[in-house]
Protein backbone atom coordinates (compact mmCIF):
# COMPACT_ATOMS: atom_id res chain seq x y z
CA UNK A 1 0.00 0.00 0.00
CA UNK A 2 1.72 3.21 -1.02
CA UNK A 3 0.38 6.81 -0.40
CA UNK A 4 0.69 10.71 -2.31
CA UNK A 5 1.38 12.96 -0.18
CA UNK A 6 0.76 16.50 -1.67
CA UNK A 7 2.08 20.37 -0.43
CA UNK A 8 -0.01 23.06 -1.05
CA UNK A 9 1.92 26.39 -0.39
CA UNK A 10 -0.70 29.07 -0.15
CA UNK A 11 -0.04 33.17 0.52
CA UNK A 12 -1.11 32.83 3.95
CA UNK A 13 -0.48 29.03 5.40
CA UNK A 14 0.73 25.83 3.97
CA UNK A 15 -0.71 22.70 3.97
CA UNK A 16 0.32 18.99 3.66
CA UNK A 17 -2.46 16.11 2.98
CA UNK A 18 -1.38 12.53 2.90
CA UNK A 19 -3.78 10.28 0.68
CA UNK A 20 -4.37 6.94 0.28
CA UNK A 21 -4.75 5.02 -3.05
CA UNK A 22 -8.45 5.43 -3.03
CA UNK A 23 -8.32 8.86 -3.01
CA UNK A 24 -9.09 9.40 0.45
CA UNK A 25 -7.18 11.70 2.72
CA UNK A 26 -5.28 9.90 5.46
CA UNK A 27 -4.54 13.02 7.09
CA UNK A 28 -3.69 17.06 6.84
CA UNK A 29 -1.44 19.46 8.47
CA UNK A 30 -1.70 23.38 8.35
CA UNK A 31 0.79 26.16 9.37
CA UNK A 32 0.79 29.83 9.10
CA UNK A 33 3.54 31.87 8.28
CA UNK A 34 4.33 35.56 8.79
CA UNK A 35 2.97 38.08 6.07
CA UNK A 36 5.89 40.88 5.92
CA UNK A 37 4.20 44.51 4.77
CA UNK A 38 7.34 46.41 4.15
CA UNK A 39 5.44 49.61 2.98
CA UNK A 40 1.71 50.59 2.09
CA UNK A 41 0.80 48.42 -0.85
CA UNK A 42 4.24 46.03 -1.01
CA UNK A 43 3.66 42.25 -0.10
CA UNK A 44 6.40 39.81 0.86
CA UNK A 45 7.36 36.48 2.34
CA UNK A 46 10.69 35.78 3.68
CA UNK A 47 11.36 32.15 1.55
CA UNK A 48 13.12 30.79 4.84
CA UNK A 49 9.67 30.54 6.42
CA UNK A 50 8.11 29.42 3.16
CA UNK A 51 10.81 26.77 3.72
CA UNK A 52 10.51 25.68 7.23
CA UNK A 53 6.63 25.96 7.02
CA UNK A 54 6.58 23.20 4.00
CA UNK A 55 9.44 21.11 6.27
CA UNK A 56 7.19 21.24 9.37
CA UNK A 57 3.56 20.21 7.77
CA UNK A 58 5.31 17.53 5.86
CA UNK A 59 6.91 16.15 8.95
CA UNK A 60 3.73 16.60 10.76
CA UNK A 61 2.08 14.91 8.40
CA UNK A 62 3.98 11.58 7.83
CA UNK A 63 4.36 11.10 12.18
CA UNK A 64 0.31 11.59 11.69
CA UNK A 65 -0.04 8.80 9.39
CA UNK A 66 2.95 7.06 11.01
CA UNK A 67 4.19 6.60 7.82
CA UNK A 68 7.63 6.65 6.48
CA UNK A 69 9.12 7.89 3.13
CA UNK A 70 9.09 4.71 2.18
CA UNK A 71 5.35 4.40 2.21
CA UNK A 72 5.12 7.22 -0.24
CA UNK A 73 4.97 6.55 -4.25
CA UNK A 74 4.87 10.04 -5.16
CA UNK A 75 5.05 13.73 -4.11
CA UNK A 76 2.69 16.50 -5.55
CA UNK A 77 2.99 20.26 -5.27
CA UNK A 78 0.38 22.92 -5.51
CA UNK A 79 1.49 26.96 -4.67
CA UNK A 80 -0.09 30.74 -4.90
CA UNK A 81 1.11 31.53 -8.31
CA UNK A 82 3.33 34.60 -9.47
CA UNK A 83 5.47 35.39 -5.81
CA UNK A 84 8.80 35.53 -7.17
CA UNK A 85 11.59 34.55 -5.33
CA UNK A 86 15.41 35.22 -6.54
CA UNK A 87 18.13 32.79 -5.80
CA UNK A 88 22.10 32.36 -5.54
CA UNK A 89 22.59 28.97 -7.81
CA UNK A 90 24.85 27.40 -5.93
CA UNK A 91 24.24 28.52 -2.57
CA UNK A 92 20.48 28.53 -2.27
CA UNK A 93 20.52 31.43 -0.54
CA UNK A 94 17.74 34.01 -1.82
CA UNK A 95 18.74 37.96 -2.86
CA UNK A 96 15.48 39.41 -1.71
CA UNK A 97 12.45 38.59 -0.40
CA UNK A 98 9.69 36.46 -2.42
CA UNK A 99 7.83 39.58 -3.78
CA UNK A 100 4.04 38.24 -3.42
CA UNK A 101 1.70 37.93 -5.99
CA UNK A 102 -0.40 40.86 -4.11
CA UNK A 103 2.36 43.30 -4.18
CA UNK A 104 2.00 46.49 -6.24
CA UNK A 105 5.24 48.12 -6.41
CA UNK A 106 5.36 47.60 -9.98
CA UNK A 107 1.83 49.00 -10.65
CA UNK A 108 3.12 52.35 -11.89
CA UNK A 109 5.68 50.67 -14.46
CA UNK A 110 3.23 48.37 -15.93
CA UNK A 111 0.80 51.31 -15.85
CA UNK A 112 3.64 52.46 -18.01
CA UNK A 113 3.75 49.79 -20.33
CA UNK A 114 -0.22 49.96 -20.98
CA UNK A 115 0.46 53.98 -21.98
CA UNK A 116 3.44 52.70 -24.43
CA UNK A 117 0.78 50.67 -26.21
CA UNK A 118 2.35 47.06 -25.01
CA UNK A 119 -0.80 45.54 -24.05
CA UNK A 120 -1.67 44.01 -27.39
CA UNK A 121 1.68 42.17 -27.86
CA UNK A 122 2.03 40.77 -24.35
CA UNK A 123 -1.36 38.91 -24.25
CA UNK A 124 -1.01 37.94 -28.20
CA UNK A 125 1.77 36.15 -26.41
CA UNK A 126 1.38 35.41 -22.91
CA UNK A 127 -2.91 35.31 -22.53
CA UNK A 128 -2.33 38.31 -19.92
CA UNK A 129 -2.75 41.95 -19.20
CA UNK A 130 -0.27 43.76 -18.15
CA UNK A 131 -0.51 43.80 -14.48
CA UNK A 132 1.64 44.20 -11.11
CA UNK A 133 0.18 40.60 -10.08
CA UNK A 134 2.57 38.39 -12.49
CA UNK A 135 6.51 37.87 -12.18
CA UNK A 136 7.83 39.93 -14.72
CA UNK A 137 8.29 43.09 -13.62
CA UNK A 138 8.88 41.72 -9.98
CA UNK A 139 11.96 39.95 -11.34
CA UNK A 140 12.94 43.25 -12.79
CA UNK A 141 12.68 45.27 -9.74
CA UNK A 142 14.60 42.85 -8.28
CA UNK A 143 17.57 43.35 -10.68
CA UNK A 144 17.33 46.77 -10.66
CA UNK A 145 17.09 47.62 -6.66
CA UNK A 146 19.22 45.00 -5.18
CA UNK A 147 23.02 45.72 -4.98
CA UNK A 148 24.86 43.85 -7.77
CA UNK A 149 21.80 41.47 -8.86
CA UNK A 150 21.88 42.24 -12.76
CA UNK A 151 25.72 41.87 -12.91
CA UNK A 152 25.47 38.54 -10.94
CA UNK A 153 21.50 37.66 -13.29
CA UNK A 154 24.14 38.12 -16.17
CA UNK A 155 27.11 36.35 -14.98
CA UNK A 156 24.42 33.21 -14.78
CA UNK A 157 24.58 32.85 -10.73
CA UNK A 158 21.16 33.99 -9.96
CA UNK A 159 17.89 31.67 -10.38
CA UNK A 160 14.41 33.15 -11.07
CA UNK A 161 11.47 30.67 -9.78
CA UNK A 162 7.70 30.73 -8.30
CA UNK A 163 7.29 29.55 -5.57
CA UNK A 164 7.10 25.89 -6.70
CA UNK A 165 10.55 26.22 -8.48
CA UNK A 166 12.02 27.23 -5.26
CA UNK A 167 10.71 24.39 -3.49
CA UNK A 168 11.42 21.93 -5.79
CA UNK A 169 15.50 23.70 -5.70
CA UNK A 170 15.26 23.39 -1.32
CA UNK A 171 13.79 19.60 -1.82
CA UNK A 172 16.65 18.32 -4.15
CA UNK A 173 19.12 19.92 -2.82
CA UNK A 174 20.17 22.23 -6.14
CA UNK A 175 19.80 19.42 -8.20
CA UNK A 176 16.47 20.11 -9.42
CA UNK A 177 15.70 23.80 -11.52
CA UNK A 178 12.15 23.25 -12.83
CA UNK A 179 8.71 24.30 -13.20
CA UNK A 180 5.22 23.56 -14.93
CA UNK A 181 3.45 24.91 -17.78
CA UNK A 182 0.88 26.66 -14.97
CA UNK A 183 3.03 28.43 -13.64
CA UNK A 184 5.37 29.33 -16.34
CA UNK A 185 2.23 30.85 -17.50
CA UNK A 186 1.31 33.24 -14.72
CA UNK A 187 4.56 34.87 -15.02
CA UNK A 188 4.20 36.96 -18.06
CA UNK A 189 7.28 35.67 -19.51
CA UNK A 190 6.08 32.51 -21.27
CA UNK A 191 4.59 32.25 -24.45
CA UNK A 192 1.14 30.01 -24.49
CA UNK A 193 1.14 29.33 -27.93
CA UNK A 194 4.74 28.24 -28.56
CA UNK A 195 5.00 26.60 -24.31
CA UNK A 196 8.65 28.48 -24.66
CA UNK A 197 10.11 31.42 -22.38
CA UNK A 198 9.60 34.45 -24.62
CA UNK A 199 12.56 35.82 -26.23
CA UNK A 200 11.41 39.11 -26.95
CA UNK A 201 9.35 39.83 -23.47
CA UNK A 202 12.88 38.55 -21.76
CA UNK A 203 14.30 41.51 -23.85
CA UNK A 204 12.03 43.69 -23.02
CA UNK A 205 11.76 43.35 -19.28
CA UNK A 206 15.84 42.86 -19.28
CA UNK A 207 15.58 39.68 -17.96
CA UNK A 208 19.00 36.89 -18.43
CA UNK A 209 17.21 33.45 -19.94
CA UNK A 210 19.41 31.72 -18.06
CA UNK A 211 17.92 32.74 -14.78
CA UNK A 212 14.81 30.94 -16.17
CA UNK A 213 13.91 27.26 -15.22
CA UNK A 214 12.74 24.19 -17.49
CA UNK A 215 9.40 23.93 -17.77
CA UNK A 216 7.21 20.62 -18.05
CA UNK A 217 3.76 19.03 -17.84
CA UNK A 218 1.86 19.54 -14.71
CA UNK A 219 2.27 15.77 -14.22
CA UNK A 220 5.88 14.45 -14.89
CA UNK A 221 8.82 13.24 -12.71
CA UNK A 222 10.66 16.54 -11.68
CA UNK A 223 13.39 14.24 -10.28
CA UNK A 224 14.33 12.79 -6.23
CA UNK A 225 13.93 14.76 -3.56
CA UNK A 226 17.65 14.58 -1.54
CA UNK A 227 16.46 16.27 1.73
CA UNK A 228 14.89 14.28 4.93
CA UNK A 229 11.89 12.99 5.72
CA UNK A 230 10.86 12.67 1.80
CA UNK A 231 14.45 11.27 0.59
CA UNK A 232 14.32 9.14 -2.27
CA UNK A 233 10.94 10.01 -2.81
CA UNK A 234 10.24 11.57 -6.66
CA UNK A 235 8.17 15.19 -7.31
CA UNK A 236 5.59 13.88 -9.52
CA UNK A 237 3.39 16.90 -10.14
CA UNK A 238 3.88 20.76 -10.19
CA UNK A 239 0.69 22.73 -10.75
CA UNK A 240 -0.41 25.82 -9.64
CA UNK A 241 -3.21 26.33 -7.33
CA UNK A 242 -6.07 27.65 -8.95
CA UNK A 243 -5.21 25.28 -11.99
CA UNK A 244 -4.82 22.29 -9.41
CA UNK A 245 -8.25 23.16 -7.71
CA UNK A 246 -9.61 23.13 -11.60
CA UNK A 247 -7.78 19.64 -11.84
CA UNK A 248 -9.16 18.47 -8.30
CA UNK A 249 -12.67 19.54 -9.50
CA UNK A 250 -12.55 16.78 -12.35
CA UNK A 251 -12.81 19.60 -14.52
CA UNK A 252 -11.42 17.97 -17.75
CA UNK A 253 -13.42 18.74 -20.39
CA UNK A 254 -14.00 22.04 -22.50
CA UNK A 255 -16.82 23.83 -20.87
CA UNK A 256 -15.95 22.30 -17.39
CA UNK A 257 -16.00 25.63 -14.56
CA UNK A 258 -14.89 26.19 -11.28
CA UNK A 259 -14.73 28.98 -9.05
CA UNK A 260 -13.01 29.06 -5.82
CA UNK A 261 -14.92 31.46 -2.79
CA UNK A 262 -11.94 32.50 -0.85
CA UNK A 263 -10.98 36.04 0.63
CA UNK A 264 -11.46 36.97 -3.51
CA UNK A 265 -13.14 34.48 -6.24
CA UNK A 266 -11.25 32.68 -8.92
CA UNK A 267 -13.37 31.25 -11.90
CA UNK A 268 -11.43 29.20 -14.07
CA UNK A 269 -12.55 27.45 -17.60
CA UNK A 270 -11.57 24.35 -19.12
CA UNK A 271 -11.88 25.69 -23.13
CA UNK A 272 -9.67 22.21 -23.98
CA UNK A 273 -6.91 22.32 -27.15
CA UNK A 274 -7.31 25.53 -27.92
CA UNK A 275 -6.73 29.29 -26.98
CA UNK A 276 -9.64 31.63 -26.38
CA UNK A 277 -9.47 35.45 -27.06
CA UNK A 278 -11.17 36.92 -24.22
CA UNK A 279 -13.56 40.03 -25.73
CA UNK A 280 -14.60 40.43 -21.96
CA UNK A 281 -11.67 40.94 -19.52
CA UNK A 282 -10.83 37.87 -19.04
CA UNK A 283 -6.91 36.07 -19.32
CA UNK A 284 -5.99 33.21 -21.02
CA UNK A 285 -3.54 30.77 -18.89
CA UNK A 286 -3.07 27.39 -19.28
CA UNK A 287 -4.24 24.66 -17.34
CA UNK A 288 -3.01 21.11 -16.22
CA UNK A 289 -4.10 17.62 -17.84
CA UNK A 290 -3.03 13.73 -17.31
CA UNK A 291 -1.14 13.88 -20.30
CA UNK A 292 2.49 16.10 -22.00
CA UNK A 293 0.20 19.06 -23.29
CA UNK A 294 -1.32 21.38 -21.24
CA UNK A 295 -5.16 22.27 -21.90
CA UNK A 296 -5.95 26.40 -22.26
CA UNK A 297 -8.22 28.01 -19.60
CA UNK A 298 -9.80 31.28 -19.56
CA UNK A 299 -9.78 32.76 -16.03
CA UNK A 300 -11.38 35.35 -14.10
CA UNK A 301 -11.38 36.52 -11.02
CA UNK A 302 -13.66 39.00 -8.24
CA UNK A 303 -11.24 40.99 -5.79
CA UNK A 304 -14.00 41.02 -3.09
CA UNK A 305 -15.70 37.62 -2.42
CA UNK A 306 -15.64 36.16 1.20
CA UNK A 307 -13.66 39.27 1.99
CA UNK A 308 -17.38 41.11 2.20
CA UNK A 309 -18.06 38.60 5.22
CA UNK A 310 -14.77 39.34 6.88
CA UNK A 311 -15.98 43.24 6.40
CA UNK A 312 -19.36 42.64 8.03
CA UNK A 313 -17.78 41.05 10.80
CA UNK A 314 -14.62 42.74 11.40
CA UNK A 315 -15.28 46.22 9.77
CA UNK A 316 -19.56 46.34 10.58
CA UNK A 317 -19.96 44.45 13.69
CA UNK A 318 -23.12 42.97 11.60
CA UNK A 319 -22.08 39.54 12.67
CA UNK A 320 -19.96 37.78 14.96
CA UNK A 321 -18.79 34.58 12.44
CA UNK A 322 -19.22 33.99 9.01
CA UNK A 323 -20.95 31.07 9.92
CA UNK A 324 -23.81 33.40 11.07
CA UNK A 325 -24.04 35.07 7.61
CA UNK A 326 -26.26 32.83 6.20
CA UNK A 327 -28.39 32.52 8.81
CA UNK A 328 -29.10 35.80 8.91
CA UNK A 329 -29.55 35.76 5.19
CA UNK A 330 -32.38 32.97 5.56
CA UNK A 331 -33.94 35.06 8.60
CA UNK A 332 -34.27 37.94 6.19
CA UNK A 333 -36.34 36.00 3.55
CA UNK A 334 -35.59 38.86 1.05
CA UNK A 335 -33.15 41.23 0.74
CA UNK A 336 -35.58 43.61 -0.14
CA UNK A 337 -34.74 45.76 -3.07
CA UNK A 338 -31.07 46.39 -1.35
CA UNK A 339 -28.15 45.35 -3.38
CA UNK A 340 -24.38 45.58 -1.99
CA UNK A 341 -21.33 46.02 -4.32
CA UNK A 342 -18.64 45.36 -2.48
CA UNK A 343 -16.01 47.29 -4.97
CA UNK A 344 -13.90 48.02 -2.24
CA UNK A 345 -10.71 48.32 -4.46
CA UNK A 346 -12.38 48.79 -7.23
CA UNK A 347 -14.21 46.22 -9.95
CA UNK A 348 -12.56 43.19 -11.98
CA UNK A 349 -13.68 41.38 -14.63
CA UNK A 350 -15.58 41.95 -16.66
CA UNK A 351 -15.97 45.71 -16.11
CA UNK A 352 -12.03 46.67 -15.54
CA UNK A 353 -13.12 49.48 -13.36
CA UNK A 354 -10.44 50.69 -10.80
CA UNK A 355 -12.26 53.76 -9.57
CA UNK A 356 -15.55 51.96 -8.56
CA UNK A 357 -16.30 51.99 -4.79
CA UNK A 358 -18.33 49.95 -2.52
CA UNK A 359 -21.92 50.39 -2.88
CA UNK A 360 -25.44 49.83 -0.96
CA UNK A 361 -28.07 50.94 -2.95
CA UNK A 362 -32.04 50.37 -2.56
CA UNK A 363 -32.09 51.31 1.65
CA UNK A 364 -35.82 52.14 2.52
CA UNK A 365 -36.35 52.67 6.77
CA UNK A 366 -37.65 49.02 7.11
CA UNK A 367 -34.61 47.75 5.78
CA UNK A 368 -33.22 45.52 8.20
CA UNK A 369 -29.63 44.15 9.26
CA UNK A 370 -30.08 40.91 8.28
CA UNK A 371 -30.68 42.34 4.63
CA UNK A 372 -27.87 44.11 4.63
CA UNK A 373 -26.10 40.60 5.38
CA UNK A 374 -28.23 38.94 2.46
CA UNK A 375 -27.41 41.45 -0.34
CA UNK A 376 -23.64 41.23 1.06
CA UNK A 377 -23.87 37.60 0.44
CA UNK A 378 -26.24 38.26 -3.06
CA UNK A 379 -23.33 40.79 -4.40
CA UNK A 380 -20.83 38.02 -3.92
CA UNK A 381 -23.17 35.76 -6.48
CA UNK A 382 -23.99 38.56 -8.67
CA UNK A 383 -19.96 39.04 -9.28
CA UNK A 384 -19.33 35.43 -10.15
CA UNK A 385 -22.56 35.90 -12.65
CA UNK A 386 -21.05 38.15 -14.01
CA UNK A 387 -18.03 36.92 -14.74
CA UNK A 388 -19.63 33.46 -15.44
CA UNK A 389 -21.42 35.28 -18.75
CA UNK A 390 -18.22 37.13 -19.82
CA UNK A 391 -16.40 33.32 -19.99
CA UNK A 392 -19.61 32.00 -21.73
CA UNK A 393 -19.85 34.91 -24.21
CA UNK A 394 -15.86 34.22 -24.85
CA UNK A 395 -15.58 30.39 -25.03
CA UNK A 396 -19.50 30.54 -27.32
CA UNK A 397 -20.86 27.66 -24.49
CA UNK A 398 -23.87 28.03 -22.18
CA UNK A 399 -22.74 27.00 -18.40
CA UNK A 400 -25.01 24.45 -16.93
CA UNK A 401 -22.90 23.40 -13.70
CA UNK A 402 -20.38 25.28 -11.51
CA UNK A 403 -18.48 23.22 -9.13
CA UNK A 404 -17.31 25.07 -6.20
CA UNK A 405 -14.96 24.99 -3.42
CA UNK A 406 -13.24 27.54 -0.82
CA UNK A 407 -14.00 29.15 2.62
CA UNK A 408 -17.38 31.05 2.02
CA UNK A 409 -18.70 27.61 -0.73
CA UNK A 410 -20.07 26.48 3.11
CA UNK A 411 -22.60 29.21 3.19
CA UNK A 412 -25.61 26.99 2.12
CA UNK A 413 -27.39 30.32 1.20
CA UNK A 414 -24.67 31.36 -0.70
CA UNK A 415 -24.71 28.45 -2.83
CA UNK A 416 -28.31 28.14 -3.14
CA UNK A 417 -28.78 31.30 -4.58
CA UNK A 418 -25.62 31.27 -6.75
CA UNK A 419 -27.15 28.25 -8.88
CA UNK A 420 -30.73 30.31 -8.80
CA UNK A 421 -29.11 33.46 -10.30
CA UNK A 422 -27.10 31.31 -12.84
CA UNK A 423 -29.44 28.93 -13.33
CA UNK A 424 -27.21 25.94 -13.20
CA UNK A 425 -26.57 23.60 -10.49
CA UNK A 426 -24.01 24.12 -8.32
CA UNK A 427 -21.65 20.91 -7.20
CA UNK A 428 -19.80 21.41 -3.96
CA UNK A 429 -16.62 19.12 -3.76
CA UNK A 430 -16.51 16.61 -0.82
CA UNK A 431 -13.48 17.63 0.55
CA UNK A 432 -13.37 21.04 0.01
CA UNK A 433 -9.76 20.80 -0.27
CA UNK A 434 -10.26 20.47 -4.27
CA UNK A 435 -6.33 22.64 -4.18
CA UNK A 436 -4.31 19.78 -2.85
CA UNK A 437 -6.32 17.42 -3.85
CA UNK A 438 -5.73 18.31 -7.82
CA UNK A 439 -1.55 17.76 -7.00
CA UNK A 440 -2.03 14.52 -5.13
CA UNK A 441 -4.11 13.15 -8.29
CA UNK A 442 -1.76 14.65 -11.15
CA UNK A 443 0.91 13.04 -8.59
CA UNK A 444 -0.51 9.60 -8.39
CA UNK A 445 -1.44 9.95 -12.20
CA UNK A 446 2.49 10.72 -13.31
CA UNK A 447 3.87 7.77 -10.81
CA UNK A 448 1.24 5.67 -12.48
CA UNK A 449 -0.64 5.01 -9.56
CA UNK A 450 -3.96 5.91 -11.24
CA UNK A 451 -5.59 6.78 -14.13
CA UNK A 452 -7.35 10.28 -15.60
CA UNK A 453 -10.55 7.54 -15.55
CA UNK A 454 -9.58 6.41 -12.04
CA UNK A 455 -9.52 9.72 -10.57
CA UNK A 456 -12.69 10.31 -12.42
CA UNK A 457 -14.20 7.72 -10.75
CA UNK A 458 -13.00 8.69 -7.47
CA UNK A 459 -13.57 12.29 -7.71
CA UNK A 460 -17.46 11.25 -8.48
CA UNK A 461 -17.26 8.75 -5.85
CA UNK A 462 -17.36 11.05 -2.65
CA UNK A 463 -20.03 12.81 -1.16
CA UNK A 464 -20.86 16.38 -2.74
CA UNK A 465 -23.54 18.49 -2.31
CA UNK A 466 -25.72 19.85 -5.22
CA UNK A 467 -27.55 23.06 -5.31
CA UNK A 468 -30.29 23.06 -8.00
CA UNK A 469 -31.51 25.93 -9.44
CA UNK A 470 -35.43 26.74 -8.02
CA UNK A 471 -36.05 30.70 -8.24
CA UNK A 472 -39.01 31.74 -10.52
CA UNK A 473 -37.28 33.48 -14.06
CA UNK A 474 -39.61 36.68 -13.79
CA UNK A 475 -38.00 36.81 -9.92
CA UNK A 476 -34.42 36.49 -11.55
CA UNK A 477 -34.19 38.73 -14.34
CA UNK A 478 -35.51 41.17 -11.84
CA UNK A 479 -33.05 40.74 -9.48
CA UNK A 480 -30.68 40.95 -12.18
CA UNK A 481 -31.55 44.01 -13.70
CA UNK A 482 -31.38 46.00 -10.05
CA UNK A 483 -27.89 44.31 -9.89
CA UNK A 484 -26.91 46.13 -12.85
CA UNK A 485 -28.40 49.60 -11.73
CA UNK A 486 -26.09 49.02 -8.66
CA UNK A 487 -23.51 48.25 -10.44
CA UNK A 488 -23.58 51.18 -12.40
CA UNK A 489 -23.91 53.39 -9.38
CA UNK A 490 -21.04 52.07 -7.44
CA UNK A 491 -18.91 53.15 -11.31
CA UNK A 492 -20.08 56.64 -10.77
CA UNK A 493 -17.83 57.13 -7.63
P1 LIG B 1 -8.29 32.23 1.37
O1 LIG B 1 -7.70 30.98 0.80
O2 LIG B 1 -8.47 33.34 0.38
O3 LIG B 1 -7.67 32.69 2.66
P2 LIG B 1 -10.55 30.58 2.29
O4 LIG B 1 -10.88 29.63 1.19
O5 LIG B 1 -9.89 30.07 3.51
O6 LIG B 1 -9.81 31.87 1.71
O7 LIG B 1 -11.92 31.30 2.71
C1 LIG B 1 -11.94 32.33 3.64
C2 LIG B 1 -13.03 33.32 3.28
O8 LIG B 1 -14.30 32.67 3.32
C3 LIG B 1 -13.10 34.48 4.26
O9 LIG B 1 -13.16 35.67 3.53
C4 LIG B 1 -14.39 34.25 5.06
O10 LIG B 1 -15.03 35.47 5.33
C5 LIG B 1 -15.22 33.42 4.10
N1 LIG B 1 -16.10 32.47 4.79
C6 LIG B 1 -15.74 31.42 5.56
N2 LIG B 1 -16.84 30.77 6.01
C7 LIG B 1 -17.92 31.40 5.50
C8 LIG B 1 -19.33 31.21 5.57
N3 LIG B 1 -19.88 30.21 6.28
N4 LIG B 1 -20.12 32.09 4.91
C9 LIG B 1 -19.59 33.09 4.18
N5 LIG B 1 -18.28 33.32 4.08
C10 LIG B 1 -17.45 32.49 4.71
Amino acid sequence: MKYILAIDQGTTSTRAHIYGQRGECVCGYQREFPQIYPKPGWVEHSPADIWSSVRSVVELALNGAGLAAADIAAVGITNQRETTVVWDRRTGEPVYNAIVWQCRRTADYCKKLVHDGFSERIYNRTGLVPDAYFSATKIKWILDNVDGARERAERGELCFGTVDTYLLFKLSGGKIFATDYTNAARTMLFNIHTLEWDKELLRLFDIPSGMLPHVYPSAHDFGEIETEPLKGVHVHSVVGDQQGSLFGQGCFEAGDIKNTYGTGCFLLMNTGGAPVKSENGLVTTLGATAGGKPCYVLEGSVFVGGAVVQWLRDGMGLIKSAAASGRAALRAKNSGGVYVVPAFTGLGAPYWDANARGTITGITRGTTKDQIIRASLEGIAYQVYDVVKAMEKDAGISITRLSVDGGASANRFLMQFQSDILRAEVVRSRSGESTVLGAAFLAGISAGVWSEGDVLKLLGGGARRVFLPGMDEGERLSLLSGWKKAVERARLN
